[in-house]
């Protein structure tokens, strides 16, 4: 089968994670999320508290290391990279490099009000390769403080406060937004409509994924 490389395009909130998840067990491809990756260390805790992006060059040493491994070979998802157009232009080189086929961005478009309303109430999985995310309101796990599909603890990430969440919106709208544009030009954007619920938004994402003869 061809190789699939899948970018989750989205603002803080939008589901990527949740929807990483789900096509990454639906099409069985693994998939590299650089914050995840950034929280195992404590070299960038202080920028992340605060809601800020870490360097470039970190999160391409990053993912250049991440990408070479055989787990990566039939394709990827990338969930949180890139961030900006600069990150974006340093992953098309490297995807060449390797001549692993362009990556495909898709668009998870939520309104600002839905996405502070998510982050502020999020639970997400401590287990490694798990990252299951919850809500405390709208999608409570069954049991209080344990993740309904690997039993681990849930925590809330010292990042999603108030003062953090609006850093990382700015953020957002300035540096990761304007990838829009970016893969709309190269042809390699599909837009999905990310304030719906998540079994909704991976329906439209099937449709996608089915076009291109892959689901
Ligand atoms: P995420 O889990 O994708 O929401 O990322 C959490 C935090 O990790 C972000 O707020 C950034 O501080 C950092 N981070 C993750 N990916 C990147 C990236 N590609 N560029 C810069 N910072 C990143």
């Amino acid at each position: 089968m061809k190789q699939l490389n899948l970018y989750l395009l989205g603002a803080p909130g939008s589901g990527k994670g949740t929807q990483t998840a789900r096509i990454q067990s639906h099409l069985n491809i693994a998939s590299i999320s650089t914050g995840a990756l950034l929280r195992e260390s404590s070299q960038y805790a202080e920028i992340m508290r605060r809601g800020g992006l870490v360097p470039d060059s970190a999160v391409m040493e990053l993912v250049t290391a991440e990408i070479v491994k055989p787990a990566y070979a039939a394709g990827v998802v990338l969930d949180g990279s890139p961030r900006n157009v600069e990150q974006a232009q340093d992953i098309d080189l490297l995807f060449a490099r390797y001549g692993r086929t362009p990556l495909l961005a898709i668009f998870l478009e939520v309104p600002l009000d839905v996405l502070r309303a998510r982050l502020l109430g999020r639970l997400s999985c401590t287990r490694k390769g798990c990252g299951t995310v919850y809500h405390q309101i709208t999608s409570p796990p069954k049991r209080d403080g344990l993740c309904d599909a690997c039993d681990a603890a849930l925590f809330v990430r010292n990042d999603d406060t108030d003062a953090a969440i609006t850093t990382r919106l700015k953020a957002y709208s300035r540096s990761t937004a304007p990838l829009q544009d970016f893969y709309t030009r190269r042809s390699r954007c599909y837009r999905v409509d990310g304030s719906q619920a998540p079994d909704n938004v991976f329906n439209q994402l099937s449709i996608f994924l089915e076009k291109l003869h892959v689901a």
